[in-house]
């Protein structure tokens, strides 16, 4: 059994890794930027180091400053969370090499699925669904054209690195085609370091259903059902919830093997998602696999029950899968709303500052997961998510009207929050009935005054 771990991360999922940690009886090691000092995840751990300044190419990126701060300290394993260095193959292989166990798949694992393009091609290997689009990546305008021309506009061009909804660009028509393509690589460029892109299919307004997998370095493999992410903005998740409203249990049970499959076939070890994009009639193509825990892993949590994050733990200490397939089940319906500092009035731009009073909601079917508290100040360096609040009960009706009433309880003053905007979404009656797709948030702004959720 792994006995200390570093925590690579910061922020909520820190101080969620620091709880499973404690609960299983192992020590906790977080590193942190001199931004976080005050973080409660710095101050609930074991042992604490400072890495470096604020921004994160000098302190959360920094491999070679984690990796001695894991000597020095002498741990076992470390826990990378979610974003910086989770998806990072380099810094896997770098913990292999030290002989520190990095918790979550095999580096070559990443390296398979890190480059999405390259993901496709072993959905296609598995024989599970992808969206039509060019066969590996197209690295010039002439061949990026024809492959567009060939797929059938529109189109959407992806890189091959992208995460976060970054570096991708929709193109109507071969007319705006060169200047999508080559905005999609500078962008691609910048944010990964890597320009190069793909192309798709771009689906008018599908829904985001998500396969959450767990496997064990014996090969077992489970499934625990989906996620419903539809709800984003600029392709970035804001609200998921399980089950989907949408979904047959036929489909359900499909999409269960078709992960299982595609995560067996690689020997997939650790936590894991597998994404898809589902049209109207339910037909559902891969987009991509997420080698890590997801900031929405805590639905999955509220449905089945599996604590994940010591799952996690479990699996990378050597054990078996605490579950067979047969013991999972759906036990009730679960919301997550993301609580972000920024402006819904001002295009929802980032709002970092000094919380003054701080009250989280609470009560039968709520739980919060945050590191913040009164008087915590945001740091403008990072990802605008401060909380996520989840809601559950027996139905999605009772889950909703939970996440109402939480949303309603919550007090953060001092800085603006998206919290009215979720709740204007909660009591939207298309989103109450289930019908939203990933075009969702953009139509709802549109039809409903600024008033409602400024
Ligand atoms: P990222 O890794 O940046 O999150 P994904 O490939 O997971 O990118 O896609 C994020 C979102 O972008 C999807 O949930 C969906 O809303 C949109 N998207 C991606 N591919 C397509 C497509 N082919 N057609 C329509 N929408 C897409």
């Amino acid at each position: 059994m792994i006995k200390k771990v570093l925590i690579a991360n910061r922020g909520e999922i820190a101080l969620r890794i620091v709880r499973a940690c404690n609960e299983l009886g192992i020590k906790t090691l977080c590193v942190y930027s001199e931004a976080d000092e005050q973080s409660l995840h710095v101050q609930l751990a074991d042992e604490a180091i400072c890495i470096g300044p604020p921004p994160s190419n000098l302190s959360y990126l920094k491999a070679d400053r984690i990796i001695a701060a894991a000597e020095i300290a002498n741990v076992d394993a470390i826990h990378p969370g979610y974003g910086f260095l989770a998806e990072n193959a380099d810094f896997a292989e770098q913990c292999e090499n030290c002989k520190i166990k990095f918790i979550g798949p095999s580096s070559a694992a990443i390296v398979d699925f890190g480059d999405k393009s390259r993901a496709r091609e072993m959905a296609v290997k598995a024989k599970v669904p992808v969206i039509p689009g060019s066969k590996g990546t197209v690295d010039n305008e002439k061949d990026a054209l024809s492959e567009a021309e060939r797929i059938g506009f529109p189109v959407i061009i992806k890189a091959v690195a992208g995460g976060g909804g970054k570096g991708m660009r929709i193109a109507h028509s071969a007319v705006s085609f060169m200047k999508e393509y080559n905005s999609a690589r500078n962008e691609a460029e910048k944010a990964f370091g890597n320009g190069a892109v793909y192309i798709e299919k771009y689906l008018e307004a599908p829904r985001h259903i998500e396969i959450q997998i767990l496997g064990d370095r014996f090969g077992n493999v489970i499934h625990l059902g989906e996620r419903d992410c539809s709800v984003q903005r600029r392709h970035q998740k804001v609200i998921e919830e399980a089950p989907s409203p949408f979904i047959s249990a036929d489909t359900r049970k499909k999409m269960g093997r078709d992960a299982v499959k595609l995560a067996k076939s690689v020997k997939y070890e650790g936590a894991g998602t597998i994404e898809f994009l589902m049209d109207e009639k339910q037909n559902y193509y891969f987009i991509e696999m997420n080698t890590r825990i997801q900031v929405e892993h805590g639905v999955t949590e509220e449905v089945t029950g599996v604590d994940l994050v010591k799952e996690q733990l479990l699996i990378a200490s050597g054990q078996k899968l605490s579950y067979e397939q047969k013991e999972i089940q759906f036990l009730r319906h679960a919301i997550e709303c993301r609580v972000c500092a920024e402006d819904p009035s001002r295009n929802f731009a980032p709002c970092p500052g000094e919380i003054g009073l701080y009250y989280s909601p609470g009560g039968h079917g709520v739980r919060i997961d945050s590191h913040v508290y009164s008087g915590y100040i945001i740091p403008p360096y990072y990802d605008s998510m401060i909380a996520k609040v989840m809601t559950f009960g027996k139905t999605r009706e009772l889950a909703l009207d939970r996440m109402d009433r939480a949303l309603g309880e919550y007090l953060i003053r001092g800085i603006k929050t998206n919290i009215p905007f979720n709740r204007a979404i909660i009591r939207d009656p298309i989103f109450r009935s289930g019908k939203a797709t990933t075009k969702f948030i953009e139509e709802f702004i549109e039809r409903v005054p600024k008033d409602i959720y400024t």
